[in-house]
């Protein structure tokens, strides 16, 4: 599977010309951006040492807000639409605000304020509000929408979400043999490539008739990014498989089931909002959450979960420790990481992972 380098292609797209936003995690309207021509380059955890950031934020603050404020402190080239903050945490809504009104950038700052809460008729009245609304600002940027392409850029996304569930289904019934890596980079190329090009990779994976040798132990993954390539790798070598998630950046942006093809954009675009998973960062139900979080265990074997926070993520915490108390009540083995994004794997963490997995294997063979 090859998959382009993040920063090579998103060059690459610049210098051709391509309008490339940054979007800041984690739920937007990907396909209004797609009709007004403009592609979102998802910026979650970009490399690099903090070395300005630090100057404009409290201590206190995750390691997701830092890394993406130095990078905006850079001013890359390659971002030349703009930069969108959708409404996830304060602390988003907080940079969005400094970037805009204090720090200042050479490129319009834009943001989304996603409603909190379930689907009922005033969330959804405003849902579609606010997308109308982001369409205001952008055609006063751009020239008016034309409806063919907001459509077709709905269809594509319907497309590409169709597809990941099929890939996803076959990741829990040992129908795909992408190790833990290499599943996860899939599904984080979507924070870069465009669309069509995505979909193709999409295309290319196989989803085999008949389903593999189940590895070892199988373990599904909770929060808000995919643990670090180190963790995952590690996984690998202990025989370990990722069978599902509950990720902000991943399953939590993939609608719970099928949707028919779009026919009206603005009705599809709400209806899929709402059909999202329940996420802390939505101020969603925790009941729900537990629901679902079984129903993925269920449907895919696990035998436990590893919850990798992200530290000083607010919306995680405070949904994380009621769920590992239930889900302990429940005998579900449960281990919880902390990550600050590192490019490496702690010694004692490896020592907890090794633990917990050994748990995992005497389960397997009781
Ligand atoms: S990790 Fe948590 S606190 Fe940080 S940006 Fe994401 S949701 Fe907000």
């Amino acid at each position: 599977m090859m998959i382009p380098n993040r920063s090579e292609y998103l060059k690459s797209l610049a210098q051709s010309g391509q309008k490339i936003m940054g979007v800041l995690p984690a739920l937007y309207p990907r396909e209004l951006l797609w009709a007004f021509d403009i592609h979102t380059a998802e910026i979650w955890d970009p490399p690099g040492e903090i070395l300005h950031a630090n100057a404009h934020l409290q201590t206190t603050i995750c390691p997701i807000v830092k890394r993406s404020l130095e990078f905006i402190l850079k001013e890359p080239e390659i971002i030349n639409a703009g930069y969108l903050f959708p409404h996830t945490c304060d602390s988003l809504q907080n940079l969005g605000t400094q970037v805009k009104d204090l720090i200042g950038v050479n490129v319009p700052v834009y943001t989304f304020y996603n409603p909190k809460g379930s689907f009922n008729n005033t969330t959804t009245k405003y849902y579609r509000e606010i997308l109308q609304n982001f369409q205001t600002t952008l055609e006063t940027v751009y020239e008016p929408l034309n409806p063919e392409k907001l459509l077709s850029a709905c269809v594509l996304g319907h497309k590409i979400d169709s597809r990941l569930m099929a890939i996803q289904q076959a990741r829990m019934t040992n129908h795909l043999s992408l190790d833990n890596s290499a599943y996860f980079e899939l599904m984080r190329a979507q924070e870069y490539l465009l669309p069509l090009d995505y979909l193709n990779l999409l295309g290319k994976i196989d989803i085999l008739e008949q389903a593999i040798e189940p590895a070892r132990a199988r373990l599904m993954v909770s929060g808000i990014l995919p643990p670090s390539p180190e963790v995952l790798k590690f996984l690998d070598e202990l025989g370990v498989s990722v069978v599902a998630d509950d990720l902000l950046a991943v399953s939590r942006r993939i609608p719970k089931f099928p949707m028919d093809a779009p026919l009206l954009p603005l009705d599809y675009l709400t209806d899929r909002f709402f059909i999202l998973p329940p996420c802390s960062t939505r101020a969603g139900d925790l009941e729900e959450r537990l629901h679902h979080i079984d129903k993925l265990m269920q449907a895919s074997q696990a035998q436990g979960i590893l919850f990798d926070i992200v530290k000083f993520c607010e919306p995680e915490l405070f949904d994380h420790r009621l769920l590992v108390k239930t889900l302990r009540e429940r005998n579900i083995p449960v281990l919880t990481l902390e990550t600050e994004l590192q490019a490496y794997l702690s010694g004692q963490d490896k020592t907890r992972i090794e633990a917990f997995t050994e748990l995992l294997f005497d389960m397997v063979s009781a």
